[in-house]
């Protein structure tokens, strides 16, 4: 059927339109129908057009266009818009039966002369029903059959608009990687139609906590993903994995059976962690491996490293400032001991929890307030609040335990440093000797900068360690020019100790002029029994590690202390391991 032969023809033969236009319109299984293009009035109609809407002859012969075709979509009258209909050829368009019922309408429309008039004959092909296929075939290949989320192949066109978008507004997008953790076991054990409607529920339960503008989709088995659509920071994309999480975590009745969902998560921003939308997959896919790894029910931020989640500079700067605020840093506590099993001491550490439930690392945290100004009162802070707590541990135990916090040179620099320090003995009434300060070896090579306060500090009894000592290039020699008591040596040389590029030489060499120097020399990282059977020969003065304990919170600290307490006569003896004793069972804590 080529309705442009009548256009050739230019012209129906006036007195005889019936013959010629029934050569068209007899047993032609599309609609057709001619209107006046000036009136809209219906001219005339085939049998196949007067089923299509319901209509007998005379009845169809008395409308025009405005009466089937949707008002959105009619051409005006008196405009010259019914040439529209003409570009429009081949478009869909939504008209109206008699019954009122809407058919969607593949419309091809030509201009003919009619009886000397200017009119349109139109084929009117239904399409409903095929457009309705269409429909269903484009539903099945871009969704998920059982819980009707997009699948994969439609998650991968929204993650490329998400992107573009991103590009365009110039800001973030966040893709999340959820796997349920022991989905295989509500399988086994409550069957597979149990296992069907706990994904449905998951599925609903996900929908229904997101925006419009985000994608939730299944990738198969028990795999989700999201495409959050817009978010301003990193730290917004963790909290929306928080609160992901926290809908999961609620437990759900199907079939009678009660069912704790939980799941892994995995979340990835544009651009940090990616150029693309498949580079910032893969890293919240990884990121959802360490979650599951970590044992699940957790969502982790990728990041260079696990416990850096949920953060990125601008969040950290702001969570630093909210602990400065509020004048509480939390810090951790790692027992060092003695040769003969008593405590030494402990080392205080800094935490701070990132939003997956992790901690962020404290060479982070140091870093960044190097680089944003915030170290002095970070370290401020520090020195206050390990004064607090030895304070609140003088009730539970015998006599004052030494403390040692990590000093940042940048606060060795100040000249208030010294006076500040002062100021929080003071307040907190604690022995100037039981406060250790640990600097690190690369610190000393600024020796003009620092020495001036670090006298003052040991002029009032504060005492003085190297850290990581071994690391900085710096030589021990150096080391008397400065008022230092204690040598720490790298874990990195206690590490080698035992293996076949041996650091014991130099291990050796340390502890040795150490003493010569009447300095103390401590071992850290100590890890195996061996290394500490080695460090135990050549005279190390102390030794920390996971060997003998992991750094704790304060409260268990507090705890260890209290129970050593009773028994206590000349020293602090808190169940370090003996050799006799496998150390690995007397490590309290995993909270490192
Ligand atoms: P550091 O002062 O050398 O602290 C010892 C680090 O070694 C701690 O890591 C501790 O958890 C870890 N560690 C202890 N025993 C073992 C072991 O047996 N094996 C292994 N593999 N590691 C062990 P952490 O807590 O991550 O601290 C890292 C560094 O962050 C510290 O190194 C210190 O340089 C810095 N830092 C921590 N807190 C502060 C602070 O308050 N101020 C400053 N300026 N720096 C801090
Ligand atoms: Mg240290
Ligand atoms: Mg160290």
């Amino acid at each position: 059927m080529r309705p442009d032969v009548l256009q050739e023809q230019d012209d129906l033969p006036p007195e005889s339109p019936i013959s010629a236009v029934s050569i068209l319109f007899n047993g032609n299984p599309l609609a057709i129908w001619i209107y006046d293009a000036i009136t809209f009035q219906f001219l005339d109609a085939n049998e196949s057009a007067l089923s299509q809407y319901g209509y007998t002859r005379v009845d169809f012969l008395q409308l025009t266009l405005s009466d089937v075709v949707l008002s959105t979509q009619q051409p005006s009258l008196g405009s010259d818009d019914g040439d529209r209909v003409r570009s429009q050829a081949n478009v869909v368009q939504r008209h109206l039966r008699s019954d009122g019922t809407q058919i969607d309408v593949a419309v091809r429309s030509n201009d003919v002369s009619y009886g000397g008039r200017p009119c349109k004959l139109v084929i009117a092909e239904d399409v409903t029903e095929r457009r309705h296929v269409d429909a269903e075939l484009i539903q099945m290949a871009h969704h998920d059959a059982l819980t009707g989320l997009p699948n994969r192949m439609l998650l991968s066109d929204r993650m490329a608009q998400a992107l573009s978008t991103a590009q365009r507004l110039k800001h973030k997008t966040a893709v999340i990687s959820i796997d349920l953790d022991h989905f295989k076991k509500v399988n086994d054990w409550y069957g597979h139609a149990i296992g069907d409607a706990y994904l449905k529920h998951v599925a609903g339960l996900l929908t229904s906590r997101l925006r419009g503008m985000d994608t939730v989709a299944r990738m198969g088995g028990d795999e989700f993903a999201i495409v959050l659509g817009e978010i301003s920071t990193v730290e917004s994309a963790g909290l929306v994995g928080k609160m992901l999480l926290q809908a999961l975590n609620k437990p759900t009745v199907i079939g009678g059976y009660t069912i704790q969902p939980r799941g892994s998560l995995g979340i990835a921003i544009y651009p940090e962690h990616g150029s693309d939308m498949d580079e910032v997959w893969r890293c919240a896919d990884a990121a959802m491996y360490r979650a599951k790894r970590a044992g699940g029910n957790r969502y982790i931020v990728a990041g260079p490293d696990a416990s850096s989640s949920a953060d990125d500079s601008a969040a950290l700067d702001k969570r630093l400032r909210e602990m400065l605020e509020k004048e509480r840093l939390l810090l951790h506590y790692q027992l060092q001991y003695s040769p003969n099993d008593a405590v030494r001491g402990m080392e205080a550490l800094l935490r701070m929890q990132d939003l997956g439930q992790g901690y962020v690392s404290p060479d982070r945290i140091i870093a960044r307030a190097e680089d944003n100004g915030m170290i002095y009162p970070v370290g401020r802070c520090v020195v206050e609040e390990v004064c607090r707590q030895m304070d609140s541990w003088k009730s539970v135990s015998a006599s004052p335990m030494r403390v040692a916090v990590n000093v940042s040179p940048s606060q060795l620099m100040r000249k208030e440093f010294a006076s500040e320090v002062a100021d929080s003995l003071a307040k907190w009434k604690i022995d100037p000797s039981c406060l250790e300060m640990e600097i690190t070896e690369r610190a000393i090579l600024n020796f003009d900068e620092i020495s001036t306060e670090m006298h003052e500090l040991a002029g009032m009894g504060v005492r003085f360690a190297v850290d990581d000592f071994g690391t900085g290039y710096s030589s021990l020699q150096h080391l008397h020019r400065l008022p230092i008591s204690t040598v720490k040596i790298d874990r990195s040389f206690v590490q080698r100790l035992c293996d076949s590029s041996s650091s014991y030489p130099i291990v050796k060499a340390i502890i040795a002029v150490g003493h010569s120097m009447k300095m103390e020399v401590i071992a850290e990282g100590v890890e195996q029994e061996e290394q500490r059977t080695i460090l135990d020969r050549l005279g190390c003065d102390g030794m920390q590690g996971y060997l003998f304990a992991k750094p704790m919170s304060p409260e268990e600290i507090s705890q260890a202390l209290g129970k050593a307490h009773p028994n206590t006569d000349t020293d602090h003896k808190i169940s370090p391991p003996s050799i006799r004793q496998p150390a690995s069972r007397q490590v309290r804590s995993i909270s490192a």
